[in-house]
């Protein structure tokens, strides 16, 4: 039996040629077969030819999601597995796939798996869905996961929000053996950290910023470093252990300072203050008091969700890096970080500019970094180059 058919627009078929694998409503002419959410499609040009195989969902702005541009390849159990074999030979390669450190094995458009996130914390599994195609198939992947990793356990978490942006329902839940008994321990450039990943933000530790830690702490050396949206204190404990003087890590979640003083008890860190608060407000009652640090990093959560928000978000780190500048030394690091998938580097760049010239101090760009090697961009779709990092000197 033959695959419904996607027939694009006139014109609009382009990026799809290019293996971009997002194929948004707007350049969809009409569907043949009746596709039901989370079946199997081919998708063709308005001249009628085949361009690839995706996965379809009416009640998602992403109506197709691309995997294959292999006329006579199914998007079955065999396929997947080779996507999965792909992904895991990386982390092999790259020395992460251990039960000691944590890594991302499989990061959705960038290994080729659009919609799918998995993680991995010792001897388990984290999987997460932004696709409902590809949450509908959580039993083959669990399966794939299985027979490739044979983990202690694979528990599913859904992002907040996606739910509705995809129509997926999911429970949080152990899906295949055991959930792990509370916290798991993973190793990142010599400190350990404790992982909750049933109740843990994310799936319980923010994996991309690995390597921008040990790169920020390598400046913190004599000097006091200010943590903004701290988390589990990353940042702060490996500046600590680079010869930070003090560290001062903000972040309005409760539980993430727990979290934080007690990675810092456990690898015998200090001294730190965890403040919790709001961000902006924090900053702004520290900048009154006239403290300075010689580090400061900014490392806030996504601020542009949807193209209609990026003004907003513009004017957000805006604000946010002008009081990260008031309250650094001269000659002292800020470390700003943005992980909205639509701002780009450039655009973070231009901000700094901004900020830089309304605070009347200089900013030297030192490196422009990305999230660490397990979280590939995909050259195709520069929109998983979510995560940007700009390590700079401030006089
Ligand atoms: N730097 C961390 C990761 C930060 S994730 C690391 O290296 O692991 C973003 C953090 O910002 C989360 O811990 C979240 O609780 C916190 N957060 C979100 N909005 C905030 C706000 N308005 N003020 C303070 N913290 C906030």
């Amino acid at each position: 039996m033959s695959l419904p058919k996607i027939i694009l627009k006139q014109g609009k078929a382009k990026p799809f040629y290019r293996r971009h694998p997002w194929v948004f409503a707007g350049a969809i002419s009409k569907t043949e077969n009746s596709p039901t959410d989370g079946a199997e499609v081919e998708v063709f040009s308005s001249e009628g030819n085949f361009i690839a195989r995706g996965l379809y969902n009416s009640q998602s702005k992403i109506q197709v999601r691309l995997y294959t541009w292999n006329l006579d390849q199914p998007l079955d159990k065999d396929f997947f597995k080779s996507k999965f074999q792909n992904a895991i030979k990386l982390r092999n390669d790259l020395g992460l796939n251990n039960n000691e450190v944590g890594c991302r094995l499989v990061f959705s458009e960038a290994d080729g798996l659009s919609g799918l996130c998995v993680d991995k914390y010792g001897k388990w599994l984290v999987m997460q869905f932004t696709s409902l195609a590809m949450a509908n198939r959580r039993e083959m992947f669990a399966d794939i996961l299985q027979e490739l990793i044979n983990p202690e356990g694979i528990y599913l978490r859904t992002e907040k929000g996606i739910g509705k942006l995809e129509g997926i329902s999911l429970q949080d839940e152990i899906c295949r053996g055991t959930p792990p008994e509370g916290t798991i321990p993973i190793q990142e450039h010599g400190l350990q950290f404790m992982v909750n990943l049933t109740e843990g933000q994310k799936t319980g530790y923010y994996l991309d910023q690995r390597d921008n830690r040990l790169e920020a702490a390598k400046l913190a050396k004599g000097r006091k470093v200010l943590d903004v949206f701290c988390y589990g204190g990353g940042f702060s404990l490996h500046a600590l252990k680079h010869g930070a003087i003090e560290t001062v890590g903000i972040d309005q979640s409760a539980s993430a300072l727990h979290l934080a003083a007690d990675n810092a008890k456990r690898n015998n860190l200090g001294p730190s203050r965890w403040i919790l608060g709001s961000a902006f407000e924090t900053l702004a009652e520290l900048v009154k008091t006239g403290e300075k640090f010689g580090v400061v990093v900014l490392d806030p959560p996504k601020f542009a969700r949807s193209r209609s928000a990026i003004d907003e978000a513009i004017k957000g780190y805006r604000r946010l890096n002008t009081l990260g500048l008031k309250l650094l030394e001269p000659g002292g690091f800020l470390i700003s970080c943005c992980c909205s998938g639509l701002i780009t580097m450039d655009m973070m760049e231009q901000i700094l500019a901004l900020v830089g010239a309304d605070e009347k101090r200089d900013i030297q760009v030192l490196q422009r970094r990305g999230p660490s090697p397990d979280h590939p961009v995909a050259a195709t779709c520069l929109e998983s180059h979510y995560l940007k990092c700009i390590i700079t000197r401030v006089m």
